[in-house]
């Protein structure tokens, strides 16, 4: 009975919408026409941009004309917020928000304020006339000769978000992208792209740190100016500057009503003096004096509005004072690990307690979330089985901007895919991500698709199953005994055989998913690294097929630090594949007169004499030292005559890692008496790319030794124009030669 009604309904509707259809284009010649403000900018493009497609679509376009008369049967009419075109009194849209009206003569696209009318247009194209914009240059537009709208659409859309940002590549290398997906960049809101950690451009250390260095963070007993150092928030001067200095901003740009004042990128460096920390004390977060300094600007500028980053220290809200409604939050969770939404474990909980506090006296809130690996770009980073309930948390809590980065150059984890995704997402977060998903898959990677598919439910399991988080500074050597162990890989590869059989006569489809298994043969080369290398021969081919395909692809960068994947293939080769030096010291016992920092210290007994070298993640293979001098002694297990001691250090800034700034070394016989052997001196390095460097000291005659002891002179505390001023700083060595 039941399956009888459906039927019958299923009917009924099937002959309505047959009955109801209005034509577009009907054989070949256009029925209505495009009626829309020509001097209203919005509704020309929406105009343009649908007429555009039509043609795509049927090989004809609609007359546009401006509205004036009566409409005609099969017109669209775009009715954009502020145009000339009369609209409907009683229709509220949000920003950016639209609604699709037809009845059986004509549509009508009403937009609200902001790009609706044009947000409009692009839901007719997608889901009236099946377009499909998959990533840059990648559509999908059908042929027809006769085109029709069904005469019953009343759709309303208010997106979730009024601001949505991703970041992704596409963007770069096609304009219409961003439109489509209905994205924006901070440049075309943020006045003068003031967005996040202006504190510098706004007061700039290196103008006003040598004459006032009272402008700045007190921290660690003196006034530390610098670009990773904060402002001293209580100080009014400083208020005075900024405020003129954000009014000749705002002059400069009229169109534009938000800008960012918010902390430098660098953590712990907020202002302890006496002034700074009563409040913050009071307050119970460096965010008092930060919303008391926000609050004052807000109030002297109230038709514009202020964005502030709480993030790293000023995570927390504050206890009493509340934020103006002109000033926008902005919390990041950087720190969190991403295998489970944000309230199923520990750093999303601690997260989530933040962004409840500052919802309960906020309704202003932006969030910006990672869906990316910044370390290795080119590995696998499974999160989107947590995407959807994050976003709909976040809109739970009053955040109304939103920027989750993900995809920000070719090659990264299913980077088009998630791009797709992530804009439907900001736009509704509660639509149907499985549905979305596979829609992609199978438009975009074709028959491939449904191998992918499964490639992803495979190991979103495996990572769940392995109960090991997911972190944005990952490694794949972080799993792999986890989603990445061997048993997985190999039913990885086997899926990426099938997927790429089932597109072998496609060359667009294969290089596709040439370009996503990418990540799986680099997490197959990291392993390799870390383990005893057997078959060199076939981890040598691995690389070459690895470095071939990443320059067929136009796939080049490694990470967030400017290394290249070419620069990774050949350091590999050289680095990882065997070592043409033959070390004196290989197998050699080490002891630490001055022990390492944990948990570097669990793997010192043999990391630093294994022939094993540590790869850009220090998680595997490296010793550290944290602030302080570090010392080693090898044993070498008899007297040999040797000349050069060499070692092996990992540069890598934005982890608060610095090159020693020195290496001595001293000779033994016996472990009693120690002869100096030579010191060498370690230039400062600025740079930010992250390095492998080696030193080493050479005596210009043969030594007798058995015992070899190696002192590091640490740089301690981090510099001035380092993210770590005055914090301590790590050094890690991996492997130490002896010729
Ligand atoms: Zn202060």
């Amino acid at each position: 009975m039941k399956r009888a009604i459906l039927l019958l309904i299923t009917v009924v509707f099937a002959i309505h919408i047959l009955n109801g259809q209005i034509f577009i284009v009907k054989d070949g010649k256009p029925s209505g026409r495009i009626i829309a403000d020509q001097n209203f900018r919005t509704d020309k493009e929406a105009a343009d941009l649908l007429n555009v497609f039509i043609e795509k679509i049927t090989g004809t376009k609609l007359p546009v004309e401006s509205p004036s008369g009566k409409f005609k049967q099969g017109d669209i009419i775009i009715r954009g917020f502020g145009s000339a075109s009369p609209s409907d009194k009683s229709l509220i849209l949000k920003e950016d928000g639209f609604r699709l009206k037809s009845d059986a003569s004509n549509l009508i696209i009403n937009g609200g304020p902001g790009k609706g009318s044009l947000y409009g247009v692009i839901t007719l194209l997608e889901d009236y006339f099946g377009v499909r914009y998959y990533a840059a240059g990648a559509l999908n537009v059908p042929e027809t000769s006769t085109l029709q709208i069904p005469a019953n659409l009343n759709r309303i859309e208010n997106p979730s978000f009024r601001y949505r940002q991703t970041q992704s590549y596409n963007m770069a290398l096609d304009p219409l992208y961003k439109t489509w997906n209905r994205l924006e960049e901070p440049r075309e809101i943020f006045a003068a792209g003031y967005w996040v950690h202006t504190f510098d451009r706004l007061l700039p250390s290196a103008k006003f740190g040598k004459t006032h260095p009272e402008y700045y963070s007190f921290i660690n007993g003196e006034r530390r100016p610098g670009s990773a150092s904060q402002w001293c928030l209580t100080n009014d001067d400083v208020f005075e500057i900024v405020s003129k200095k954000i009014d000749s901003i705002f002059k400069a740009n009229p169109e534009q009503k938000i800008i960012s004042v918010s902390q430098n990128d660098g953590n712990f460096t907020y202002c302890q003096c006496d002034k700074c920390k009563k409040i913050d004390d009071a307050e119970g977060s460096p965010a008092g004096t930060l919303i008391y300094f926000l609050n004052k600007l807000a109030a002297r500028f109230p038709d514009k509005e202020f964005s502030t980053l709480a993030y790293l220290y000023s995570m927390n809200p504050p206890k009493n004072i509340k934020p103006l409604p002109n000033v926008n939050i902005m919390l990041c969770n950087i720190d969190c690990y991403r295998e489970v939404p944000l309230t199923d474990n520990a750093s999303g909980q601690h997260f989530m307690k933040a962004l409840e506090g500052w919802a309960k006296i906020s309704d202003n809130i932006f969030v910006w979330d990672y869906g990316i690996n910044f370390d290795n770009y080119v590995s696998p980073f499974p999160n989107f089985h947590i995407l959807q309930t994050n976003m709909q948390l976040f809109r739970k809590n009053n955040v109304n901007m939103h920027f989750s980065q993900i995809a920000s150059v070719k090659g990264g984890d299913f980077s088009e895919l998630r791009s797709y995704l992530v804009s439907k997402l900001l736009w509704n977060v509660d639509c149907n991500v499985d549905s979305v998903m596979q829609s992609f898959l199978n438009g975009y990677y074709g028959a491939a698709g449904p191998f992918l598919y499964q490639y992803i439910k495979i190991q979103q399991g495996a990572l769940l199953g392995s109960n090991i988080g997911l972190w944005i500074y990952d490694t794949p050597i972080t799993h792999k005994s986890g989603m990445l162990n061997p048993n997985l890989i190999k039913t990885y590869r086997k899926l990426f055989d099938d997927a790429e059989k089932a597109v072998r006569n496609d060359s667009i489809r294969l290089k596709r998913v040439w370009q996503q298994r990418l990540t799986i043969q680099y997490a197959e080369l990291e392993i390799a690294r870390t383990g005893l290398m057997n078959d060199i021969d076939y981890i040598k081919n691995e690389l070459i097929l690895f470095r071939d395909r990443a320059r067929l692809l136009d796939v080049r960068s490694l990470n967030e630090r400017n290394n290249t994947i070419e620069e990774y293939c050949e350091l590999y080769l050289k680095r990882n594949l065997p070592n043409p030096k033959k070390s004196l010291a290989a197998g050699a016992s080490v002891t630490y007169p001055i022990p390492p920092n944990k948990p570097y210290d669990k793997i010192a007994d043999k990391a630093l004499t294994d022939g094993l070298l540590g790869g850009a993640t220090f998680n595997e293979s490296w010793v550290g030292w944290e602030k302080n001098d570090g010392e080693v002694i090898l044993d070498l297990g008899e007297v040999k005559e040797i000349e050069t001691v060499e070692a092996d250090f990992l540069h890598k800034l934005g982890s608060w890692i610095l090159v020693p700034k020195s290496m001595t070394c001293f000779t033994s016989e016996d472990n009693r008496d120690f002869k100096l052997m030579g010191k060498v001196i370690v230039p400062e390095d600025r740079s930010p790319e992250v390095k492998y460097v080696s030193y080493a000291v050479k005596s210009d005659k043969k030594v007798k030794a058995r015992y070899i002891k190696i002192h590091f002179e640490a740089v301690g505390i981090g510099p001035s124009w380092h993210y770590g001023v005055g914090y301590p700083v790590w050094f890690f060595t991996d492997e130490i030669w002896v010729y």
